[in-house]
């Protein structure tokens, strides 16, 4: 094991107060695309339209079924499972030393992997509710009337996902910062830290260890005490891999 592993496993040996700040790319191993790479959605138009614009609230009410037809071809990921990464955050927390997971993807697939404390800034696939009653719709009730998403009240039924020209929900960014501003360790997981307001959320950490491991260079790699331009699900895989024990015991005794 390289020093930069063998000091990661000791920060998070030593530490209860670790936060990870994850986006896509802690869950491009599930096979779900990275909206915002050179391959990823934002490079490709659809019918004329920029993924930008789709996915915007002005589009959504609009254009509901091209939005729609949209959505569910490229950012709905039904069967996608949780990879190594999400799996080694969910023993974390399991061992107790995990407060919370901050993130920007909307896949629901943390929770899946049983991870319980989980701020979600941009919404998720998972909820769809009735713009005018409130109804709550589950994503296999959604898919089953998407082509026309229409509430028994006349509403129509949006998905609880953060569109362009809307607002991040307050609570859930009050809780994800005071996370941040008290954690001891913050682990910044597959996001390049470009999507606005979420990225900036990082610069409130104030403690020990900021540890960065995305495949590329962030705006705080400098700031960082390690830097992993690797498979997230690798390195934690990795520096946790004796810790397993530890977790092992806990849950047969
Ligand atoms: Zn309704």
């Amino acid at each position: 094991m390289n020093n930069k592993l063998q000091l990661l496993k000791e920060i998070i040996k030593s530490s209860d107060n670790i936060v990870f700040f994850t986006g896509a790319g802690v869950s491009t191993e599930s096979n779900i695309p990275d909206f915002r790479s050179a391959t990823g959605l934002y490079s490709n138009k659809y019918n004329n339209y920029r993924p930008e614009e789709i996915i915007s609230h002005t589009f959504f009410m609009k254009k509901t079924k091209m939005f729609y037809d949209y959505y569910f071809a490229k950012m709905v990921y039904k069967d996608a499972l949780p990879n190594k990464a999400h799996h080694a955050i969910t023993k974390l927390e399991k061992l107790g030393k995990l407060k919370a997971v901050i993130t920007q993807n909307i896949d629901n697939l943390h929770q899946t992997a049983g991870t319980k404390n989980v701020y979600e800034l941009h919404g998720s696939v998972k909820r769809n509710y009735c713009m005018k009653c409130h109804k709550f719709y589950s994503l296999e009730e959604l898919i089953k009337i998407k082509n026309h998403p229409i509430c028994s009240c006349g509403g129509i039924i949006k998905p609880d996902v953060v569109l362009y020209e809307e607002p991040l929900d307050e609570e859930v960014i009050d809780n994800a910062l005071e996370k941040i501003i008290n954690a001891e360790v913050l682990i910044v997981a597959g996001t390049s830290l470009t999507v606005q307001p979420a990225a900036s959320f990082v610069s409130y950490f104030r403690g020990k260890y900021l540890i960065i491991i995305n495949k590329e260079v962030t705006p705080l790699d400098n700031y960082a005490t390690l830097v992993f331009h690797e498979s997230v699900g690798e390195v934690l895989d990795e520096a946790l891999k004796d810790m397993w024990g530890q977790y092992d015991n806990n849950m047969h005794h």
